[in-house]
């Protein structure tokens, strides 16, 4: 079963209720079971607000998933619903897929969902002389100052607010997250670039309450991950446009000290594409031509994603298309 549910080991549960999900009438029975299933509640809200005809919604973190209760849960259910086999797979001939135990299981249709590591090396047993592409979210940094944040938010979690901002027809601009400089995990980047911070920053002679590292992205921030290339293995959209955001910080009274774009994955892995003889094939139209009884699921078939969390949403996708393959 693809989606978050081996996942939940990391995920943190952003964008669990996506209202984007309630849009379309077709996601409602999905959107409706999942949430039922992992108990999902709404993160409280902080503030809405107005600004330049966009609509700012500003919420406290998600801590709706439960991780341990809802990977008992599935297990339950699938215990329940299907034959389970607690092994790793190692190759894919066929209908023929070979366990770590040597033991060999047969599908007519077999839907490979391995998260990015899985998918692609046992893609590689399918075809061994190819390559791969893929695009992952590659979000900017801002360190900024306000007085103007409401610290009646989760200051306890590594990030303190969400904010979504729509455009004046809802559609989602940018997703931004809020880091209060105080949190220990923001040592992390402080490791990174202390030589660039004034020193009485690290001194702490400033009210670090109104310092912030808000991480952004907008529907553009994407960068692309070549296996293929020796050199220039990532390559960045160069869309990506933050100067109306610019603008709305200044409108809401937050100071940007400076930004920095983190090289580091961000694990929303998705459009994967097969290279093969040099040249791009789709996931799609690579196993029709040389496993067409495999077909591979889950985010990373997904082409376009927008700038939230994508897990949810691709949740509900594929449990679309999973009923499509097995009709
Ligand atoms: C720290 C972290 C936090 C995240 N938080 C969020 C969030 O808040 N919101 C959001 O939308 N997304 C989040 N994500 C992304 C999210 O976790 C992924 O999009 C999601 O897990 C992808 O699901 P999947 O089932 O496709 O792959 P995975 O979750 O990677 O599951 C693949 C499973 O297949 C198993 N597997 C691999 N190879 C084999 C094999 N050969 N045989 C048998 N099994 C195999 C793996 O062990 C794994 O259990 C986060 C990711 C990380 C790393």
């Amino acid at each position: 079963m693809p989606g978050i549910i081996s996942g939940l080991s990391y995920f943190w549960g952003e964008q669990c209720n996506s209202e984007e999900a309630l849009k379309k009438r077709s996601f409602q029975t999905y959107y409706k079971f999942f949430s039922n299933f992992l108990e999902l509640s709404e993160g409280e809200n902080i503030s809405k607000k107005k600004e330049m005809g966009f609509h700012i919604n500003n919420n406290n973190p998600d801590k709706t998933i439960k991780r341990e209760k809802s990977q008992k849960k599935f297990k339950l259910y699938f215990k329940k619903n299907c034959k389970m086999f607690f092994n790793e797979a190692i190759s894919i001939n066929k209908t023929k897929v070979l366990l770590n135990n040597k033991r060999s299981i047969y599908g007519k249709k077999i839907i490979l969902c391995a998260g990015l590591i899985g998918s692609t090396n046992l893609l590689k047993t399918i075809c061994s002389d190819i390559d791969f592409r893929y695009y992952d979210h590659s979000p900017q940094i801002d360190l900024i100052y306000s007085k103007n944040i409401n610290q009646n938010s989760d200051r306890n979690s590594i990030y303190s607010i969400v904010s979504k901002i729509y455009d004046k027809n809802y559609n989602i601009k940018y997703y931004l997250k809020y880091y209060p400089l105080k949190s220990l995990e923001l040592l992390f980047f402080l490791g990174k670039i202390k030589f660039f911070l004034p020193k009485f920053i690290l001194k702490y002679r400033f009210n670090l309450d109104n310092l912030y590292f808000i991480q952004k992205w907008d529907n553009n921030s994407f960068k692309e991950i070549r296996n293929d290339k020796t050199f220039f293995k990532y390559r960045f959209n160069k869309k990506q446009n933050f100067k109306k955001l610019d603008i709305l910080y200044k409108k809401l009274k937050i100071f940007k000290i400076f930004s920095f774009r983190s090289n580091d994955d961000n694990f929303h892995f998705h459009n994967l594409r097969i290279i093969k003889n040099k040249k791009i094939i789709s996931i799609e139209n690579f196993l029709k031509k040389y496993n067409p009884s495999v077909y591979c699921l889950s985010l990373l078939a997904e082409k376009n994603i927008n700038c939230l969390p994508p897990t949810f949403m691709n949740c509900l996708k594929t449990a679309i298309k999973i009923k499509k393959i097995l009709k």
